[in-house]
Parts: C-alpha cells; structure tokens; sequence
C-alpha cells in the first residue's frame, strides 16, 4: 500500500509501498478513504510534542480519518454489528482501558493512551489496523471527505463549547467568542449557535476571507483582530451587542498575544475553553483571574460519545463543510500551506 511517512523531524514526508498491516484478533483493517490534514501534523513534524513525548519513526502522520471496513477480527464483537464494507470514522484518543480515564469513557486523555497518526500507522496511508471500539459507523451516503475533519476540527471544538455549556457559561444573554476561524474555528462558529442557547456569537480572526467563512456559517457579528489593540477591539464589541466584554471564548488558535487579549476581554466570571495550540505558554494577569473568578478549561480532542453526537449532528445535515480535496501525492506542499495558515478550511486527502 502507498504511506506517506515521517523518518525524522523537520524533512518532508516520504512516499513509499509499504506492506499493508495485519490485525489482532479484536481489531479491524480499515481502508482509509479520507484523511484530514491538520496543524499538529506540522507540529509533529517541527518537534513540537518533543519535549512532550519522543516520536518514533517511521511514523505515519494523520489522525482524522474515514474509511471502509476491510476486514474484521476474529475476537470483534458480533453485537458491534460491523460488517465488511461498512462505512466508519475513527475515535482517535486511544486509552488503555485501565484507569478512571478510561473507564468514564474519557480514553483521549489516558495516561497510558495511543493516537493513529503519531505512531506507525496513520490516514497518511492506504489501510490501518484500528480497536473495533475506537470505531463508530456512519451512514454510507456521508461524504468520506467532509467525515474526515470531523474526527477531529469537527469534534475538539465541540468537546470544548460544551464544557462551555456544561458549566453554564452560555445563554440568551451570553455574548460568547469564537477565536480564530482555521479548521476548528470553521465547526466552532455553528456549535456555538448549536449548543449556545441563544447566546450572540462572535467571531474573531485576522484573516478576511475566513471571517466571511464564520459570518457564512452563523456567527452574529465577525471582528477582525489585525493590527488591533484590546481598546479598539473593546469599542467594537460594544458597537456591536452592546457590551465591550466577552462572558465566554471558544479559542481554537491558542496565539498568546489573542490568549492575553482574551482574558483582557473576559467579563467577570467569563469562562475561557482552550482548544488551539498554535502558541505554547500562557502568560495572563493573576489578580484579575482570581479577583474576577474567570475559569479556565483546557479541552482536548474528544471521545466516542462526543464523536457520536457530532456524528448525529452530521446524519441530521446540520454541520456545513468547507472542505479542500487533495490527494496523497500533494501532501507536503499542503504542510507547508497549514504552517503559514494559507488553508480554507480543511484540507483532505482522498484515496
Ligand atoms: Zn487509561
């Protein structure tokens, strides 16, 4: 089968026959049919986790995926109901099943845990070898191109609004951010109208063209942060609904100068959800953050529920996609295109 992989940091992946893997006894073969490409990809290849967790190589890159049921285990549960040819996504945060983690169904934060795509086997490739419960069935007339991203942009900013949500941070008369409009921040605009609870969502990026995105996908107001201070920005918000502070965010870039200009614009007890890594340090005032009582919530990825609710939402047709096919063959320059933000959207791979 044809991978694209990674054999060190910092070089260009390598395009390569490689052997098509075999499967344990309870997993299944998956033939990837589409594959998201994202930002940590570039990450992963720049040494970004390093200090974090050393990779080993080869390493197939590519962990928002979609594929076809190839073949399946002996030791697969009947009553998971797979059958061959079947379409599916992946759950991509794989837990070792034995802490509390794993056991309340949290497997993507595992202590212990495995990812497809920072390891031998990826999206980056034609077949991976994939736990039968990491894998949720999906309705075959879904586009495998718009199924990919969702597995990933499409599922952290949703884990991340609905602790938003849970906390209560939301509601008709919230007024909550949506920061940066790359691949997350695409999803992120339309569950915020989703799960907001009529609260006013606003948009935040630098970029024109993604912020015509956002306002295309139901924010209620966009902004442009460029060359902008936290005053003007502030005069603006009031312009726009009334009140120059945010009751909640939603970042999905993470660039510390928008993490400081977040908390500036934080109205007391704001909630503040963390998805984007695009910066690595948070460098914010204390004394406002206690004497204020903001909360902060680091969210990562998702799991199989909040993968199922996402796919509920796509079966139902109320997720939008702005989706940029590629195929295997252009994956570098495409890296390249995510490390200076020049992607709309997402960019996928199709087999
Ligand atoms: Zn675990």
């Amino acid at each position: 089968m044809l991978a694209a992989r990674m054999h060190e940091y910092y070089k260009p992946l390598i395009l390569e026959d490689v052997p098509v893997p075999d499967i344990k006894a309870d997993e299944v073969l998956v033939k990837v049919t589409a594959a998201g490409m994202c930002r940590t990809d570039v990450q992963l290849l720049d040494g970004y986790f390093r200090k974090y967790v050393e990779s080993s190589f080869p390493l197939t890159p590519g962990h928002e995926i979609a594929g076809i049921i190839h073949k399946i285990g002996s030791l697969v549960p009947k009553n998971s109901g797979f059958e061959e040819g079947d379409q599916v996504v992946l759950v991509g945060g794989w837990g070792d099943g034995t802490c509390r983690h794993c056991q309340s169904g949290n497997t993507q934060i595992c202590g212990h845990g495995a990812w497809p795509g920072f390891g031998p086997y990826g999206g980056y490739s034609e077949f991976l070898p994939v736990p039968s419960r990491y894998l949720i069935k999906v309705d075959k007339r879904l586009k495998a191109e718009e199924l990919a991203p969702l597995t990933d942009a499409g599922l952290t900013p949703y884990r991340g609004i609905k602790k938003l949500r849970d906390a209560g941070a939301l509601g008709p008369d919230r007024i909550l951010g949506v920061f940066g409009i790359g691949g997350l921040g695409a999803y992120a605009v339309q569950y915020a109208r989703l799960l907001g609870g009529g609260a006013t969502v606003i948009a935040f990026a630098r970029n024109p063209e993604k912020l015509a995105i956002a306002k295309d996908y139901g924010a209620d107001h966009i902004i442009s942060t460029k060359d902008k201070s936290t005053a003007d920005i502030r005069k603006e918000l009031n312009t726009a609904c009334g009140q120059g502070q945010l009751d909640a965010i939603i970042d999905c870039a993470g660039a510390p100068e928008m993490i400081r200009m977040g908390f500036e614009l934080l109205s007391t007890a704001g909630h503040y959800s963390s998805v984007g890594l695009v910066g690595d340090q948070i460098d914010i005032p204390l004394f406002p953050f206690v004497a204020r009582e903001y909360t902060f919530h680091g969210s990562f990825w998702g799991n199989y529920n909040d993968l199922s609710e996402v796919m509920a939402l796509a079966t139902q047709g109320k997720i939008r996609h702005t989706v940029k096919p590629i195929t295997l063959e252009q994956v570098n320059e495409n890296l390249e295109l995510l490390r200076t933000g020049d992607v709309l959207g997402r960019a996928v791979i199709r087999f």
